[in-house]
């Protein structure tokens, strides 16, 4: 195990298996976010954007991101969320591609993602389309129709990997541009943004970075490209001068120009503070122990519970930070496993997600949470009927 464990504020008696959806609160966040509201913005109240150097944070906040997906400093700007990211970056692809009316993504894509194409094609209403082959069938999907391959590097249902190196090529080659979206893989796995040559890259800071609900996204633009971007959403803080109050818009000469409007700025304190914990940690040495967790909860689930199928890779070099399996109907059996101090979610239809996050999962929490697994199908506790009451959110 990754001595991290005390890093993190966890419940006791809790075995956490959802930081793939919501990171848990580190340490330090809870003491740095009541600063940034008692002294700064309560002592210092509209001077702390230059006293706390709040307008910097952004810029801060997204160089850490940066060393943790494979990007240089300078390159990833921070804010907003995940699906008005999704749009920046896919209007932005677009009108690269001028002329070339696909969009190719993958029918396992998280909705939102599919949703905000779907949004920017009818307000464009130019003709656009949006593909969607099974995950599988994306790579021969690109052909020179298609503008921009936008894809899910993590299949946020199965945790299958998508093989970036090879998409990338292959959508280069075919005269599209790259958009990753790195929802599921950053702080799960070592990525090389730079060196797979993407243009854009945009991703979530609430799952595996433990930001906290609600945290900011990022976007990633490669800095060769970065000053031919035309931001779809001209916001003032993406401006190169927003202080001059110009009426006219001229964007910032760097990935600043992705940024729009006011930071958040107690969420981007509680991220900067979550990012300590990865100091000094290697993500191969993270993807080396999320292997071994995933593989023991695979072969001690499959052992013990003979009625639920994996509904992910079998393969570790084919999946995420995350084992899925199908059960009808798993909704019941995750809400008594939670009952039983085991969280994990549920996706519909029928599928039970569980995240391995070697920072503070380790072997033994693996094997009990199986055990609890067991007994709860075993003795058909989920049958209960205080089981089956839907929640908004699952
Ligand atoms: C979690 C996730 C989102 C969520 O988007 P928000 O705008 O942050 O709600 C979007 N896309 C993917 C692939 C995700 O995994």
């Amino acid at each position: 195990m990754l001595p991290r464990k005390d890093l993190f504020e966890l419940p006791e008696g809790v075995i956490y298996l959802d930081g793939n959806s919501l990171g848990p609160l580190p340490k330090g966040a809870q003491e740095r976010a009541m600063r940034t509201i008692s002294q700064e913005w309560g002592g210092e109240l509209i001077r702390a954007w230059n006293s706390a150097d709040w307008m910097s944070l952004p810029q801060k906040v997204g160089d850490r991101i940066a060393g943790l997906i494979g990007a240089a400093p300078g390159s990833v700007a921070t804010g907003d969320t995940l699906s008005i990211k999704v749009y920046q970056a896919l209007a932005a692809a677009l009108k690269m591609r001028p002329g070339r009316k696909v969009i190719l993504s993958d029918k396992g894509n998280f909705p939102t993602d599919l949703y905000m194409a779907q949004g920017l094609i009818k307000t464009l209403d130019a003709g656009y389309e949006l593909r969607t082959p099974a995950p599988e069938d994306v790579a021969d999907a690109i052909t020179d129709e298609v503008a921009v391959v936008m894809l899910t590097q993590v299949d946020y249902r199965s945790g299958r990997l998508h093989d970036m190196q090879a998409i990338t090529e292959k959508a280069h080659a075919a005269g599209a541009v790259m958009i990753w979206d790195l929802a599921h893989s950053a702080g799960a796995l070592p990525v090389d943004l730079a060196g797979s040559n993407a243009e854009f890259a945009v991703g979530c800071t609430y799952k595996y970075l433990n930001g906290g609900p609600g945290a900011p996204a990022f976007i990633y633009a490669r800095p060769d490209i970065v000053e031919d971007v035309e931001p779809a959403l001209a916001g003032w803080l993406g401006h190169a001068a927003p202080f001059a109050m110009d009426p006219a818009y001229s964007p910032a000469m760097s990935t600043e120009r992705l940024r729009v409007g006011t930071p958040p700025v107690v969420q981007l304190s509680l991220l900067d503070a979550a990012l300590d914990v990865w100091d000094g940690v290697s993500l191969s040495d993270i993807r080396a122990a999320s292997i071994d967790l995933c593989e023991t909860f695979i072969a001690e689930v499959e052992a013990r519970c003979p009625m639920v199928t994996l509904a992910s890779p079998r393969d570790a070099q084919q999946r995420g930070s995350q084992v899925s399996f199908a059960f009808d109907p798993g909704y019941p059996v995750v809400q008594a496993l939670i009952d039983h101090g085991v969280i994990g979610d549920f996706r519909a239809p029928n599928i039970m997600r569980f995240g391995f996050t070697p920072l503070y999962i380790d072997q033994a929490d693996v094997i009990r949470a199986a055990e609890i697994l067991e007994t709860i199908m075993t003795e058909g506790l989920w049958k209960d009927p205080k089981y089956h009451q839907v929640s908004k959110v699952t």
